[in-house]
This record gives C-alpha cells, sequence and structure tokens, in this order.
C-alpha cells in the first residue's frame, strides 16, 4: 500500500464513524444483513450479493452448487497475465447461530455503536469477506495489471458441516489451484492503549481427534450393587484425566510466538515467555506454563487440549449399566498420532477395565479434522503479508503462529499449498472473546487498516 500520512487517516476514520463509513464497513453491514447461520447456511444469498458488485468489476463468477438447497460456493477470478500462478483468498459465507436472548442488539441487523459494528461474523468471518473483497475490488477498480489471477473465494459450510472446501476440492480442484492463499488464522491484537501488540500469522492449525472412553462393570440390578460399577469407573477415570495436565510442546511457529510476546510484555510475563522457551530450569518452565496457562487461548497452542464432550450411559432407573461412554475431543499439534494420544490417556486412566479407542464409524458428533504440514514461511506472499504488516503498523512484530482450532485451510496444505491466516483487522482480548459468543463485533477503523494490509499485500506479489 502506499503510506498515508497520519493525521490525514487520523482525519479520515474521525469523518467515517460520524457519518458514512467506509466501504469496507458498508459492505460488512450488508453482510451481516443476509442471516447465513449454518445450518442451513443459505449461503446463495451472500453470494448474489457480492456477484452482483464483483461482477461489473470484471471478475468472472462461479456459483457452484452443493446436494443442499440454497447452498453454494462463490469464485471469482480476475484475470492476470498468467506469467505466474494465482494468489487465492479464501473467506467463508456462513456464521454459526445466536442465543438471540443473550445479545444487546440484534445480530443481525448491521449495527454501529461506540466505534464498532457489531453482528454475528462481524470478525468470523464476515469481516474478512468484506476486507478481501473490497482488497480485490480496489485491484479493479484501480485497473492494476496483474502477472497472476487473484481468486476471491466465498465458502459455504465452513463452521463443522460437510459441503466445505475439501468436499468442494474433491471435484473442482483446478478452480482452487494456486500458488499460495490467504485465510482465516492468526491474530492483530491490540494493547489496552489501542496500539497493535503484535500481528500473528497462521501457517498451520491443530488437528481434531475424538476418542472414545468405555469403562466397563456388571449389568445388574441396582437394588444390589457391586464394586464394579461403569459409571462410578468411568466417573474415577474422567477425575483423573481432569487432574492431567499435557507437556507444552513447542513448535518452530510457537516457539517464535511466545518470543515475539517475550519481546512485546511487561515483566514478569516476559520473563514467563522467555522461560517457556529457553529456560533449561524444569521448575522455571513449569512455572511460566502456569502463569502463562490463566490465559485459555495461550494455553491451548502450546500443547495437546484434552476436553470430554459426551457422556453415554445407563437406559433405566433400575438397572446398573455394563457400560459407559465418554467422547473425548483433543486439540492436538500437528504430528501428534490418535495412537500417542490413546497410549498417553491410558497411562493417565491406568484401568484395565476402562478401553479408549477411536469412536466407529459415522458416530455421533464425531468431527474428522487432520493435520496436514506446515506452510512455508519463505514465500513471496508470507514477506508481503511481512512487509505490508510493517507499513499499516508500523513496529508491530509480525510472527508466524499454530491455529488453535481447524480451518478449512487443510484443503490446500494437504496438496502442498502454502496457506496464511489472519483475522485481518486489530483487534482486543475483549472483542475476541465475542467471537461465536454474543454481541460479536468488529472495531470500524480496524476494517480500513486491514483493506489497505490486504490490497497492498495483493499489489506486491499480484501487480506487473
Ligand atoms: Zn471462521
Amino acid at each position: 500500500m502506499r503510506p498515508m500520512h497520519r493525521p490525514l487517516v487520523l482525519l479520515f476514520l474521525a469523518a467515517s464513524a460520524a457519518s458514512a463509513a467506509s466501504p469496507t464497513a458498508e459492505l460488512l453491514l450488508e453482510l451481516i444483513r443476509v442471516d447465513t447461520s449454518n445450518p442451513p447456511g443459505n449461503e446463495n444469498k451472500l453470494d448474489q450479493l457480492l456477484a452482483a458488485k464483483l461482477r461489473p468489476l470484471g471478475f468472472e463468477i462461479q456459483i457452484f452448487p452443493t446436494p443442499v438447497a440454497g447452498k453454494t460456493h462463490l469464485i471469482a477470478r480476475l484475470k492476470g497475465d498468467g506469467s505466474a500462478r494465482p494468489v487465492l483468498l479464501a473467506s467463508h459465507a456462513d456464521v454459526v447461530g445466536v442465543e438471540r436472548d443473550k445479545w444487546s442488539v440484534d445480530p443481525f441487523a448491521g449495527v454501529i455503536k461506540e466505534g464498532y459494528i457489531y453482528g454475528r461474523g462481524a470478525i468470523d468471518f464476515k469481516g474478512g469477506v468484506a476486507v478481501f473483497a473490497e482488497a480485490v475490488m480496489r485491484l479493479a477498480r484501480n485497473k492494476i495489471p496483474l502477472k497472476r489471477d487473484v481468486i476471491f473465494m466465498v465458502e459455504a459450510d465452513e463452521e463443522g458441516m460437510p459441503y466445505n472446501t475439501t468436499w468442494l476440492a474433491q471435484s473442482q480442484w483446478d478452480q482452487m489451484n494456486c500458488e499460495f492463499a490467504l485465510n482465516e488464522g492468526g491474530w492483530i491484537m491490540k494493547r489496552p492503549d489501542g496500539k497493535v501488540r503484535y500481528v500473528s500469522i497462521s501457517t498451520a492449525d491443530k488437528s481434531s481427534i475424538t476418542l472414545v472412553m468405555t469403562a466397563h462393570g456388571t449389568s445388574t440390578h441396582s437394588s444390589m450393587p457391586r464394586p464394579d460399577q461403569a459409571i462410578f469407573r468411568l466417573a474415577k477415570a474422567l477425575a483423573r484425566l481432569a487432574d492431567y495436565q499435557t507437556k507444552p510442546e513447542l513448535t518452530a511457529s510457537t516457539r517464535q510466538f511466545f518470543l515475539t510476546l517475550a519481546k512485546t510484555s511487561e515483566p514478569p510475563m516476559s520473563q514467563y515467555f522467555f522461560d517457556l522457551v529457553n529456560s533449561k530450569d524444569p521448575a522455571a518452565v513449569a512455572r511460566a506454563d502456569r502463569e502463562i496457562s490463566r490465559d485459555v487461548l495461550l494455553h491451548a497452542i502450546m500443547r495437546n487440549t484434552i476436553a470430554p464432550v459426551l457422556l453415554n450411559a445407563g437406559f433405566r432407573s433400575n438397572v446398573i449399566p455394563g457400560s459407559a461412554e465418554a467422547t473425548i475431543n483433543i486439540r492436538a499439534i500437528p504430528g501428534t498420532t490418535p495412537e500417542d494420544m490413546i497410549a498417553e490417556l491410558k497411562r493417565v486412566v491406568a484401568d484395565p477395565d476402562v478401553d479408549i479407542a477411536v469412536p466407529r464409524a459415522g458416530a455421533r458428533g464425531v468431527l474428522s479434522e487432520h493435520s496436514a504440514p506446515a506452510s512455508s514461511t519463505g514465500t513471496e506472499l508470507y514477506r508481503a503479508l511481512v512487509d505490508n504488516a510493517g507499513k499499516v503498523w508500523p513496529g508491530a512484530p509480525v510472527t508466524p503462529y499454530l491455529f488453535q482450532a481447524g480451518t478449512d485451510a487443510m484443503a490446500w496444505r494437504n496438496r502442498g499449498v502454502p496457506v496464511y491466516g489472519i483475522y485481518p483487522y486489530p483487534i482486543s482480548n475483549d472483542d475476541l472473546s465475542r467471537m461465536h459468543g454474543n454481541d460479536e463485533r468488529v472495531p470500524i477503523d480496524s476494517l480500513e487498516q486491514g483493506t489497505n494490509f490486504v490490497y497492498g499485500t495483493l499489489l506486491q506479489v499480484a501487480a506487473k
């Protein structure tokens, strides 16, 4: 991007907050007003809205149906001269549902309040749809000659549903193939004073491993309980897991991430971050782990996490059941296998009458998210993200990051295409905690900064 003079930026922002918002903010308001809660999603409504804006600017539009009526994927392509392979921006149209009575505003009205846009998807990921769309439309409006195609994708079913990009890639990989891609993922976190503390770009996602723990006992009349009751046995096994903490396992990107936090924090936290990465003293590492783990996000990205999510036992009040089951969801550091986790959990539970295994095919509530290899930071796109973050947020460190959950990046990463994840707007910890929760919101001025960041990045990698 062409760096703007700071006071001009501030003037512009003050004006935009008072009256009409920026084009990105205006677009986000429109997107929020289309309810794409999934299920059912109704992503096609959003695709049509965007296609009507993109087509007149010269984008080739394709809309791919799925077996579900009203659920489609949009792929918009701005053609380059073909001398380099495409760059792709992946975003998703669907949002998770809402607990409407817990919101202070209508989640689908697109409300501006105190410098924020409120609404479901403001962060995840309609804000990103708006930023990516506005950045690619700016390329088209400015008639930038391109050496590579710029592909903008708006996906269906990203929020844990079946007709997602992995499904689409089975038949339409040619349309999604690219040299590298941007997706949701890392965070641009603000300090309490509003300055950007760091920019984290995800290069890998944690994987999801689901296991079923089954405790066995004697099935009998509830009037004559025996010592081997399955439900008590399961409860004891769960209690052992509750008291257990997995060891920190730092990947190359999480090491760099925590060192960035060490440099951008005040003592004593700066020392804890440093100790976690570098200390040879197990007591110092354990203390650092304890202090850092008060932040649930940081706790999660440094280790395999264990969470019981479903329980199943018994069928009537006068029968002691012969077995009791708990479904355990593990969010794992890439490279961890189900077998590794089965062995670790068996060691902790230490009861031969408790089995731990992968669930039967088609078991209730099990989502499969496989691990894909991390993307290299040695690409032109990663370099451009770092350069442009430096222009928009001078002085803020940029670090690779292991995303704490799963995204649809695996459709590309599993085929060897590097994907970099970013929620392209500075937010606070408070804003982050509202994602998938109540009163989700994004700061209006962050949307314009994010658009400049993504536009500048695209200019650097795609302009002739
Ligand atoms: Zn998302």
